[in-house]
């Protein structure tokens, strides 16, 4: 059992503490937002993940998890501490550690000998040694603590299986002692462990993310010569996915990638490398093929209804959210494609199964349905968004009944093209050749 305190309880904070917690661990996690904190201390989740309020149950009842907004509270007997705050995109595409430069020096008040700061925000190249140098600042007396990187690359909406038994885990520190204990903090999770410096952990992170935002960039460029050419890209991303060289995670054609992470992690790599003094040709044309998508989608909409003219139309949305299980707005296709819409005159009403309520804050002129089926009601044209199960099996023909003209562009692929024409659907789908386009 060992004392941990998780600094920002945000997707990523609230999941570490629960999962460390349920491995036996006490913790403590804390936030600045005291209404995030009121809310946890009544049971009640400030974010939709699956299986964390039965985790956070669990552990609240076995006295190995508790919430405060206090530093003196949340770090008097943690050894080891969690830096899980947001570092959004800031000018330029840079990342902004304002949130993470605030937690340290809050640290640095509280902060006790050989005290373990592990930073698991994603962080530029170089912030480990920025949050020593600012915690020996703010408190002179500070002397015997160690900053350790040990990124996250769990998925919301599998939050708390990627937690548990992950891919790997990443501990870079140049305190090897420090390297070595947070080691052993993760070895109940009985994944492969890369022990390495801080800057090469921190650059592991950008690069998982940029690679993996990067292959679902070349999908869909290959959709869009599947297009041109008559092939079909499912096929395609199928046959190219048994190649154990290749793989076939990440080759869904789309949309393009958003959520809070790919769009601002590939600009800050790029940034970093800018700074630098480098040119990366591949992040920028991996930005530039999925900044299109959107404007694309909207493209084929216009398509379907045989008109570049959406003024009047009603457009229905179904899904929101950037991904399936999961109440992430942020920077979420859907936003972007729905204001396209309403910028051309187009009446847009929405359905998704979690995200709504966080979706209206954001698209306060788009209509929330209830249903799929209400959603279709007098629609001109229907776009799947977001690949929802729930969505696989709707019942298409009342579906159609609903619509004013049963058009349906299908964002995500996610139904069959000869069976959504047997149905009478007009019907587009992304990259599907003969068929579905
Ligand atoms: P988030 O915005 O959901 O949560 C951040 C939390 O930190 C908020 O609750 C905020 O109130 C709190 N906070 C801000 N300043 C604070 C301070 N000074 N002291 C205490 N709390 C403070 O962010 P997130 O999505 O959990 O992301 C956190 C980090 O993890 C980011 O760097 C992100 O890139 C990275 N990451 C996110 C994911 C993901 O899927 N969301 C996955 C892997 C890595």
């Amino acid at each position: 059992m060992k004392n941990i305190c998780v600094v920002g309880v945000g997707y990523v904070g609230i999941i570490t503490a629960a999962c460390f917690a349920d491995l036996g661990n006490k913790v403590v996690a804390l936030d600045i937002d005291q209404q995030k904190i009121n809310e946890l201390n009544k049971g009640s989740m400030p974010i939709y993940e699956p299986g964390l309020k039965e985790l956070i149950d669990r552990n609240v009842k076995a006295n190995r998890i508790s919430f405060t907004s206090s530093y003196a509270e949340g770090l008097k007997d943690a050894e080891f501490v969690f830096i899980a705050v947001g570092t959004p995109s800031g000018v330029d595409g840079e990342a902004d550690l304002q949130y993470v430069a605030a937690a340290a020096r809050s640290i640095a008040d509280h902060i006790s000998d050989g005290m373990i700061i592990i930073n698991k925000s994603t962080v530029p190249v170089g912030t480990g040694d920025w949050v020593s140098d600012i915690i020996r600042e703010q408190n002179p007396k500070a002397a015997n603590f160690s900053v350790v990187s040990c990124p996250e690359f769990l998925r919301e909406g599998s939050a708390i299986g990627d937690f548990m038994e992950p891919h790997r885990i990443v501990v870079g520190s140049l305190d090897p002692e420090a390297a070595e204990k947070v080691a052993q903090l993760h070895l109940p999770l009985r994944a492969p462990i890369v022990v390495t410096d801080l800057r090469t952990a921190e650059m592991i992170k950008y690069a998982s993310n940029a690679f993996l935002a990067t292959k679902i960039s070349f999908i869909n460029e290959i959709a869009n010569i599947c297009e041109d050419l008559g092939a079909d890209v499912m096929e395609v991303s199928n046959g190219m996915g048994f190649d154990a060289r290749i793989g076939p995670s990440f080759l869904n054609p789309g949309i393009g990638y958003g959520g809070s992470c790919f769009p601002k992690d590939v600009k800050a790599l790029a940034y970093m490398a800018e700074k630098e003094g480098r040119h990366p040709r591949l992040l920028n044309s991996t930005m530039e093929v999925n900044n299109e998508r959107r404007q694309m989608a909207v493209n084929q909409v216009k398509v379907l209804l045989g008109s570049e003219e959406l003024a009047g139309k009603t457009i229905g949305l179904l899904g929101l959210s950037f991904k399936p299980n999961t109440d992430d707005m942020r920077d979420a296709p859907s936003v972007t494609i729905a204001n396209l819409l309403l910028a051309e005159g187009a009446i847009v009403k929405a359905y998704d199964p979690i995200a709504m309520e966080e979706a209206a804050k954001l698209l306060p002129s788009v209509e929330m349905a209830e249903s799929p089926y209400q959603l279709a009601e007098g629609c001109d044209a229907l776009m799947v968004n977001t690949e929802w199960n729930e969505f696989r099996q709707l019942d298409l023909n009342r579906i159609r009944e609903a619509m004013n003209s049963p058009r349906l562009y299908d964002g995500r692929n996610i139904y069959d093209p000869t069976l959504m024409k047997e149905l009478g659907f007009a019907y587009r789908g992304v990259g599907r050749g003969y068929n579905g386009s």
